[in-house]
Protein backbone atom coordinates (compact mmCIF):
# COMPACT_ATOMS: atom_id res chain seq x y z
CA UNK A 1 0.00 0.00 0.00
CA UNK A 2 1.42 3.89 -0.87
CA UNK A 3 1.65 6.02 2.26
CA UNK A 4 1.98 9.55 2.23
CA UNK A 5 3.76 11.09 5.58
CA UNK A 6 6.67 9.77 6.97
CA UNK A 7 7.57 6.69 7.73
CA UNK A 8 7.88 6.25 11.36
CA UNK A 9 10.96 4.15 12.47
CA UNK A 10 10.47 3.14 15.93
CA UNK A 11 12.15 0.07 15.93
CA UNK A 12 15.22 0.30 18.16
CA UNK A 13 17.78 0.57 15.28
CA UNK A 14 18.73 1.66 12.42
CA UNK A 15 16.74 4.61 13.81
CA UNK A 16 15.74 7.74 12.11
CA UNK A 17 18.48 9.93 10.26
CA UNK A 18 17.83 13.56 10.27
CA UNK A 19 17.35 15.34 7.11
CA UNK A 20 20.68 17.13 7.52
CA UNK A 21 22.67 14.66 8.73
CA UNK A 22 21.28 12.05 5.66
CA UNK A 23 21.84 15.29 3.30
CA UNK A 24 25.60 14.97 4.71
CA UNK A 25 26.48 11.55 3.54
CA UNK A 26 24.90 12.78 -0.01
CA UNK A 27 27.91 15.05 -0.34
CA UNK A 28 30.15 14.20 -3.19
CA UNK A 29 33.42 11.81 -2.06
CA UNK A 30 36.85 13.18 -1.47
CA UNK A 31 40.60 11.65 -1.70
CA UNK A 32 40.58 10.21 1.72
CA UNK A 33 44.74 10.67 1.53
CA UNK A 34 44.08 14.58 0.99
CA UNK A 35 44.20 17.19 2.82
CA UNK A 36 40.54 17.61 3.35
CA UNK A 37 40.09 14.41 4.61
CA UNK A 38 42.86 14.96 7.37
CA UNK A 39 40.95 17.35 8.48
CA UNK A 40 37.89 16.14 8.90
CA UNK A 41 39.48 12.38 10.18
CA UNK A 42 41.26 14.71 13.26
CA UNK A 43 38.33 16.48 14.25
CA UNK A 44 36.04 13.45 14.45
CA UNK A 45 38.80 11.58 15.89
CA UNK A 46 39.17 14.26 18.53
CA UNK A 47 35.76 14.79 19.11
CA UNK A 48 34.25 11.07 19.36
CA UNK A 49 35.74 10.75 22.80
CA UNK A 50 33.67 13.47 24.18
CA UNK A 51 30.69 10.81 23.42
CA UNK A 52 32.57 7.96 25.14
CA UNK A 53 33.93 10.05 27.82
CA UNK A 54 37.40 8.93 27.15
CA UNK A 55 40.83 10.54 26.93
CA UNK A 56 41.82 7.42 24.93
CA UNK A 57 41.57 6.07 21.45
CA UNK A 58 38.48 5.38 19.50
CA UNK A 59 39.01 3.75 16.16
CA UNK A 60 36.51 3.44 13.45
CA UNK A 61 35.89 0.65 11.13
CA UNK A 62 33.91 1.16 8.21
CA UNK A 63 31.85 -2.40 9.66
CA UNK A 64 28.35 -3.17 11.40
CA UNK A 65 28.50 -3.31 15.11
CA UNK A 66 29.19 -7.09 14.73
CA UNK A 67 32.44 -6.17 13.33
CA UNK A 68 33.78 -3.94 16.24
CA UNK A 69 32.58 -7.09 18.36
CA UNK A 70 35.22 -9.01 16.64
CA UNK A 71 37.52 -6.72 16.45
CA UNK A 72 37.42 -6.24 19.97
CA UNK A 73 37.83 -9.86 20.58
CA UNK A 74 40.53 -10.75 18.09
CA UNK A 75 42.71 -7.87 19.38
CA UNK A 76 42.74 -9.00 22.95
CA UNK A 77 42.08 -12.74 23.12
CA UNK A 78 43.61 -16.13 21.83
CA UNK A 79 41.96 -19.46 21.17
CA UNK A 80 40.97 -20.71 24.49
CA UNK A 81 41.07 -17.51 26.25
CA UNK A 82 38.27 -18.02 29.08
CA UNK A 83 35.38 -14.82 29.18
CA UNK A 84 32.64 -14.21 31.29
CA UNK A 85 29.61 -12.82 30.10
CA UNK A 86 26.00 -12.16 31.12
CA UNK A 87 23.35 -13.43 29.48
CA UNK A 88 20.77 -10.22 29.57
CA UNK A 89 19.23 -11.31 26.06
CA UNK A 90 19.31 -11.98 22.48
CA UNK A 91 23.17 -10.11 21.39
CA UNK A 92 24.17 -10.81 24.97
CA UNK A 93 23.97 -14.80 24.03
CA UNK A 94 24.96 -13.70 20.13
CA UNK A 95 28.49 -11.92 21.91
CA UNK A 96 28.94 -15.49 23.59
CA UNK A 97 28.32 -17.57 20.18
CA UNK A 98 30.51 -15.71 18.32
CA UNK A 99 33.03 -16.11 21.15
CA UNK A 100 32.99 -19.46 20.60
CA UNK A 101 33.27 -19.59 16.91
CA UNK A 102 36.60 -17.65 17.31
CA UNK A 103 37.48 -20.58 19.78
CA UNK A 104 37.36 -18.68 22.87
CA UNK A 105 35.68 -20.20 26.16
CA UNK A 106 32.71 -18.12 27.43
CA UNK A 107 30.95 -18.90 30.82
CA UNK A 108 27.79 -17.41 31.41
CA UNK A 109 27.57 -16.04 34.88
CA UNK A 110 23.57 -15.84 35.05
CA UNK A 111 20.61 -14.69 32.37
CA UNK A 112 18.44 -13.08 33.14
CA UNK A 113 16.31 -11.59 30.13
CA UNK A 114 14.01 -9.15 32.79
CA UNK A 115 16.82 -7.08 34.06
CA UNK A 116 20.10 -5.53 33.99
CA UNK A 117 23.37 -7.66 34.20
CA UNK A 118 23.71 -8.78 38.57
CA UNK A 119 27.09 -7.24 39.76
CA UNK A 120 26.80 -9.80 42.79
CA UNK A 121 26.50 -12.74 40.31
CA UNK A 122 29.56 -11.47 38.39
CA UNK A 123 31.53 -10.67 42.03
CA UNK A 124 31.20 -13.86 43.33
CA UNK A 125 32.43 -15.45 40.34
CA UNK A 126 35.51 -13.82 40.00
CA UNK A 127 36.14 -14.07 43.24
CA UNK A 128 35.89 -17.64 42.72
CA UNK A 129 38.10 -17.70 39.80
CA UNK A 130 41.08 -17.76 41.97
CA UNK A 131 43.44 -18.45 39.45
CA UNK A 132 42.37 -15.19 37.82
CA UNK A 133 41.27 -17.48 34.44
CA UNK A 134 39.05 -15.32 33.45
CA UNK A 135 40.35 -12.87 31.14
CA UNK A 136 37.66 -10.29 30.58
CA UNK A 137 34.06 -9.64 31.64
CA UNK A 138 31.89 -8.69 28.46
CA UNK A 139 28.69 -6.63 29.26
CA UNK A 140 25.83 -5.75 27.18
CA UNK A 141 25.07 -2.04 27.98
CA UNK A 142 21.83 -1.51 26.69
CA UNK A 143 20.33 -4.93 26.26
CA UNK A 144 17.93 -4.28 22.78
CA UNK A 145 16.79 -7.18 22.70
CA UNK A 146 14.94 -6.82 26.22
CA UNK A 147 15.02 -2.73 27.26
CA UNK A 148 17.50 -3.42 30.20
CA UNK A 149 20.27 -1.21 30.76
CA UNK A 150 22.99 -3.10 32.77
CA UNK A 151 24.58 -0.45 35.17
CA UNK A 152 27.98 -0.68 34.18
CA UNK A 153 29.28 1.34 37.95
CA UNK A 154 28.36 -1.43 39.63
CA UNK A 155 29.71 -3.81 37.62
CA UNK A 156 32.90 -2.43 37.79
CA UNK A 157 33.08 -2.11 42.02
CA UNK A 158 32.10 -5.78 41.47
CA UNK A 159 35.42 -6.51 39.58
CA UNK A 160 37.03 -4.48 41.77
CA UNK A 161 35.72 -5.82 44.86
CA UNK A 162 36.91 -9.13 44.05
CA UNK A 163 40.58 -7.81 43.18
CA UNK A 164 40.11 -9.67 40.02
CA UNK A 165 42.15 -8.79 37.25
CA UNK A 166 39.87 -9.36 34.34
CA UNK A 167 39.58 -6.47 31.16
CA UNK A 168 36.16 -4.90 31.16
CA UNK A 169 34.62 -4.96 28.14
CA UNK A 170 31.40 -3.37 27.06
CA UNK A 171 28.96 -3.66 24.49
CA UNK A 172 27.48 -0.01 24.13
CA UNK A 173 26.05 -0.66 20.24
CA UNK A 174 22.40 0.64 21.19
CA UNK A 175 23.29 2.72 23.83
CA UNK A 176 25.65 5.20 22.91
CA UNK A 177 24.82 8.74 22.81
CA UNK A 178 21.36 7.34 24.83
CA UNK A 179 22.16 6.01 27.73
CA UNK A 180 25.25 7.31 30.04
CA UNK A 181 28.24 5.97 29.59
CA UNK A 182 31.89 7.06 31.31
CA UNK A 183 34.25 4.94 29.75
CA UNK A 184 37.24 6.75 31.97
CA UNK A 185 35.13 7.23 35.02
CA UNK A 186 34.08 3.77 34.96
CA UNK A 187 37.14 1.63 34.32
CA UNK A 188 35.83 0.10 30.69
CA UNK A 189 38.54 -1.10 29.13
CA UNK A 190 37.02 -1.61 25.28
CA UNK A 191 33.63 -0.24 24.35
CA UNK A 192 32.15 -1.55 21.27
CA UNK A 193 29.70 0.51 19.52
CA UNK A 194 27.80 1.33 16.26
CA UNK A 195 26.56 4.15 13.98
CA UNK A 196 23.04 3.09 13.24
CA UNK A 197 21.22 3.55 17.04
CA UNK A 198 21.54 6.51 19.10
CA UNK A 199 24.10 8.26 17.10
CA UNK A 200 21.19 9.18 14.47
CA UNK A 201 23.06 7.64 11.41
CA UNK A 202 23.01 5.27 8.88
CA UNK A 203 24.29 1.61 9.73
CA UNK A 204 28.07 0.98 8.38
CA UNK A 205 30.07 2.43 11.15
CA UNK A 206 31.33 1.07 14.10
CA UNK A 207 33.81 1.61 17.22
CA UNK A 208 36.45 0.31 19.37
CA UNK A 209 37.75 2.28 22.37
CA UNK A 210 40.65 1.34 23.75
CA UNK A 211 41.95 1.84 27.37
CA UNK A 212 45.39 1.21 27.70
CA UNK A 213 45.53 -1.77 29.86
CA UNK A 214 43.41 -3.50 26.74
CA UNK A 215 45.77 -1.57 24.23
CA UNK A 216 49.03 -3.39 26.19
CA UNK A 217 47.10 -6.70 26.03
CA UNK A 218 46.60 -6.41 22.10
CA UNK A 219 49.95 -5.61 21.61
CA UNK A 220 51.15 -8.86 24.08
CA UNK A 221 48.72 -11.11 22.31
CA UNK A 222 45.34 -11.31 20.61
CA UNK A 223 45.07 -13.40 17.35
CA UNK A 224 46.37 -13.40 14.02
CA UNK A 225 44.08 -10.29 12.25
CA UNK A 226 44.91 -7.77 9.85
CA UNK A 227 41.78 -5.47 9.04
CA UNK A 228 40.65 -5.24 12.61
CA UNK A 229 44.17 -4.50 13.72
CA UNK A 230 44.07 -1.87 16.33
CA UNK A 231 47.83 -0.82 16.55
CA UNK A 232 48.28 0.40 12.61
CA UNK A 233 44.75 1.95 12.88
CA UNK A 234 45.77 3.98 16.13
CA UNK A 235 49.62 4.89 14.63
CA UNK A 236 47.69 6.15 11.13
CA UNK A 237 44.79 8.16 12.96
CA UNK A 238 47.39 10.35 15.03
CA UNK A 239 47.24 12.32 11.98
CA UNK A 240 43.81 12.26 10.68
CA UNK A 241 43.61 9.71 8.17
CA UNK A 242 43.13 5.79 7.97
CA UNK A 243 45.06 2.31 6.83
CA UNK A 244 42.61 1.59 4.19
CA UNK A 245 39.41 3.58 2.34
CA UNK A 246 37.34 4.80 5.12
CA UNK A 247 33.67 5.30 4.76
CA UNK A 248 34.03 8.88 4.00
CA UNK A 249 30.42 9.96 3.75
CA UNK A 250 29.19 7.79 6.33
CA UNK A 251 32.28 10.28 8.16
CA UNK A 252 30.80 13.40 6.89
CA UNK A 253 27.44 12.41 8.56
CA UNK A 254 29.30 11.20 11.68
CA UNK A 255 30.88 14.81 11.87
CA UNK A 256 27.40 16.90 11.72
CA UNK A 257 26.50 14.04 14.66
CA UNK A 258 29.13 15.13 16.92
CA UNK A 259 28.57 19.02 16.46
CA UNK A 260 24.87 18.50 17.10
CA UNK A 261 25.35 16.10 20.42
CA UNK A 262 27.81 18.48 21.48
CA UNK A 263 25.60 21.11 21.00
CA UNK A 264 22.88 20.12 22.68
CA UNK A 265 24.87 18.91 25.33
CA UNK A 266 25.25 14.77 26.12
CA UNK A 267 23.31 15.37 29.55
CA UNK A 268 20.42 16.79 27.85
CA UNK A 269 20.45 13.83 25.06
CA UNK A 270 20.57 11.46 28.30
CA UNK A 271 17.65 13.78 30.13
CA UNK A 272 15.39 13.72 26.46
CA UNK A 273 16.10 10.06 26.30
CA UNK A 274 14.87 9.30 30.11
CA UNK A 275 11.95 11.48 29.77
CA UNK A 276 10.33 10.12 26.45
CA UNK A 277 11.51 6.47 28.24
CA UNK A 278 9.17 7.22 30.75
CA UNK A 279 6.23 8.99 28.95
CA UNK A 280 6.33 5.38 27.29
CA UNK A 281 6.47 3.38 30.01
CA UNK A 282 3.18 4.78 31.58
CA UNK A 283 1.53 4.67 28.88
CA UNK A 284 2.37 1.01 28.67
CA UNK A 285 1.02 0.60 32.12
CA UNK A 286 -2.29 2.87 31.25
CA UNK A 287 -3.06 0.22 28.36
CA UNK A 288 -2.51 -2.48 31.31
CA UNK A 289 0.44 -4.24 29.55
CA UNK A 290 3.74 -5.58 30.90
CA UNK A 291 7.16 -3.81 30.28
CA UNK A 292 9.61 -7.02 29.83
CA UNK A 293 12.03 -5.72 32.20
CA UNK A 294 10.96 -5.74 35.43
CA UNK A 295 13.29 -3.82 37.22
CA UNK A 296 12.91 -0.28 37.44
CA UNK A 297 16.68 0.17 38.32
CA UNK A 298 17.44 -1.28 34.67
CA UNK A 299 14.81 0.29 32.40
CA UNK A 300 16.14 1.39 29.20
CA UNK A 301 15.96 5.07 27.88
CA UNK A 302 16.70 3.51 24.39
CA UNK A 303 13.85 1.57 23.92
CA UNK A 304 10.58 -0.24 25.82
CA UNK A 305 9.76 -3.58 25.61
CA UNK A 306 6.02 -4.38 26.00
CA UNK A 307 4.63 -7.90 26.32
CA UNK A 308 1.90 -9.15 24.58
CA UNK A 309 -1.17 -10.89 26.48
CA UNK A 310 -1.36 -14.81 26.19
CA UNK A 311 -2.47 -15.99 23.11
CA UNK A 312 -2.01 -12.84 20.97
CA UNK A 313 0.59 -12.46 18.48
CA UNK A 314 2.70 -9.62 18.73
CA UNK A 315 4.41 -10.11 14.76
CA UNK A 316 0.27 -9.80 13.73
CA UNK A 317 0.49 -6.96 16.31
CA UNK A 318 3.47 -5.27 14.17
CA UNK A 319 1.66 -6.13 10.70
CA UNK A 320 -1.01 -4.15 11.54
CA UNK A 321 0.71 -0.94 12.64
CA UNK A 322 3.32 -1.34 9.91
CA UNK A 323 0.14 -1.96 7.12
CA UNK A 324 -2.57 0.77 8.49
CA UNK A 325 -0.47 3.58 10.53
CA UNK A 326 3.08 2.88 8.21
CA UNK A 327 5.01 2.67 11.19
CA UNK A 328 8.08 -0.09 11.77
CA UNK A 329 8.17 -1.56 15.74
CA UNK A 330 11.40 -3.85 16.49
CA UNK A 331 10.10 -7.51 16.92
CA UNK A 332 10.70 -10.26 19.71
CA UNK A 333 14.21 -12.13 19.05
CA UNK A 334 14.96 -15.64 19.52
CA UNK A 335 13.49 -16.72 22.89
CA UNK A 336 10.58 -14.11 22.98
CA UNK A 337 9.79 -14.06 19.29
CA UNK A 338 5.93 -13.02 18.72
CA UNK A 339 5.58 -12.79 22.25
CA UNK A 340 6.62 -9.15 22.64
CA UNK A 341 7.09 -5.91 20.53
CA UNK A 342 9.51 -3.07 21.04
CA UNK A 343 9.56 0.09 20.64
CA UNK A 344 12.30 2.28 20.03
CA UNK A 345 12.44 5.74 21.71
CA UNK A 346 15.83 6.93 20.58
CA UNK A 347 18.25 9.34 18.89
CA UNK A 348 16.45 12.13 16.13
CA UNK A 349 13.11 11.95 18.63
CA UNK A 350 11.27 13.94 20.37
CA UNK A 351 7.84 14.95 22.01
CA UNK A 352 6.05 14.39 19.19
CA UNK A 353 7.28 11.73 17.25
CA UNK A 354 6.47 9.78 20.75
CA UNK A 355 3.09 10.98 20.80
CA UNK A 356 2.30 9.67 17.03
CA UNK A 357 4.44 6.64 17.94
CA UNK A 358 2.39 5.62 20.95
CA UNK A 359 -1.20 6.98 19.17
CA UNK A 360 0.18 4.50 16.53
CA UNK A 361 0.31 1.49 19.28
CA UNK A 362 -2.79 2.43 20.82
CA UNK A 363 -4.54 2.03 17.52
CA UNK A 364 -3.25 -0.73 16.55
CA UNK A 365 -4.23 -2.69 19.70
CA UNK A 366 -8.12 -1.67 19.08
CA UNK A 367 -7.35 -3.18 15.49
CA UNK A 368 -5.84 -6.23 16.25
CA UNK A 369 -8.16 -7.19 19.29
CA UNK A 370 -5.62 -7.17 21.95
CA UNK A 371 -7.19 -6.24 25.21
CA UNK A 372 -5.99 -2.97 26.89
CA UNK A 373 -7.56 0.14 28.40
CA UNK A 374 -7.75 2.91 26.40
CA UNK A 375 -5.93 6.07 26.96
CA UNK A 376 -1.98 5.25 27.36
CA UNK A 377 -1.72 8.28 24.87
CA UNK A 378 -3.70 10.62 27.16
CA UNK A 379 -1.23 9.49 30.42
CA UNK A 380 2.17 9.90 28.25
CA UNK A 381 1.08 13.36 26.88
CA UNK A 382 0.15 14.83 30.67
CA UNK A 383 3.70 13.50 31.84
CA UNK A 384 5.16 15.26 28.85
CA UNK A 385 3.05 18.31 29.28
CA UNK A 386 4.06 18.54 32.50
CA UNK A 387 7.32 18.07 32.61
CA UNK A 388 7.49 20.40 29.34
C1 LIG B 1 22.33 -3.77 17.09
C2 LIG B 1 23.13 -4.47 18.13
C3 LIG B 1 24.14 -5.38 17.81
C4 LIG B 1 24.44 -5.79 16.40
O1 LIG B 1 24.97 -4.76 15.68
P1 LIG B 1 24.98 -4.77 14.07
O2 LIG B 1 25.24 -3.34 13.75
O3 LIG B 1 23.63 -5.26 13.64
O4 LIG B 1 26.07 -5.67 13.63
C5 LIG B 1 24.87 -5.93 18.84
N1 LIG B 1 24.63 -5.62 20.13
C6 LIG B 1 23.64 -4.78 20.47
C7 LIG B 1 23.41 -4.48 21.91
C8 LIG B 1 22.87 -4.17 19.48
O5 LIG B 1 21.89 -3.34 19.84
Amino acid sequence: MMHQGTHFLQIPGPSPVPADVLAATGRQVIDHRGPEFGELGSKLLRDIKKIFKTQHDVVIFPASGTGAWEAALANLFSPGDRIATFETGHFASLWSRMAIKLGLKPTTLGTNWRAGADPAVIEDALRQDRNHEIRAVCIVHNETSTGSTSRLADIRAAIDAANHPALFVVDTISGLASADLRMDEWGIDVVVSGSQKGLMLPPGLSFNAVGPKALEASKAGGMPRSYWDWSEMIAINKSGYFPYTPATNLLFGLSLVLDKLLDEGLEAVFARHERLAEATRRAVQAWGLENLCNSPIHYSPVLTTVMMPEGHSADAYRRIALEKFNMSLGSGLSKVADKVFRIGHLGNINELTLAGTLAGCEMSLDLAGVPHQRGGVDVAMKYLAETA
